[in-house]
């Protein structure tokens, strides 16, 4: 997605853009090319997502607009591998997505059946994470950075 597009999309006040525009934003937040280049337009952006109601009941949908503002600020204070927004943004990211820019290291199952955690690496870094899958209305993680 281009920057332009972006920008549109998380300016949008809509929840389609946002969501758009915010989950491109989430699932490249380890990729500094897609990022920097928004770090401008952080303050219209942020402006633009004050107050905003999407909708989206228990998860709304607005957690996209504020994930991805997290990732831009993050890169505009230059505060160390992108990895550490992992426990902040990490609601939606399947660590088996090639996205995160992690290695899967271990795979802990229950009964064999369900997913309990995964164990992952950063490939910037090297930070170790345990990644759990859980089940509500819909798959989601929690991401715990391990020390
Ligand atoms: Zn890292």
């Amino acid at each position: 997605m281009e920057t332009s597009q972006i920008i549109a999309d998380l300016t949008s006040q809509e929840a389609e853009g946002v969501r758009r525009g915010g989950w491109f934003v989430i699932t490249n937040s380890q990729n500094e090319r897609i990022i920097k280049p928004l770090i401008p337009y952080l303050p219209v952006i942020a402006s633009k997502a004050q107050g905003l109601k999407l909708g989206g009941g228990f998860a709304p949908n607005s957690r996209f607009g504020e994930y991805a503002i997290k990732v831009i600020e993050h890169y505009s204070k230059n505060n160390g591998c992108s990895c550490s927004l992992f426990p902040t943004i990490g609601l939606d990211l399947n660590p088996e997505k090639e996205y995160n820019n992690i290695a899967v290291l271990k795979t802990v199952k229950i009964e064999d059946k369900w997913i309990d955690y995964y164990l992952v690496n950063c490939n910037k870094c090297g930070q170790l994470f345990k990644v759990f899958e859980r089940m509500g209305h819909w798959v989601f993680y929690e991401w715990k950075r391990l020390d």
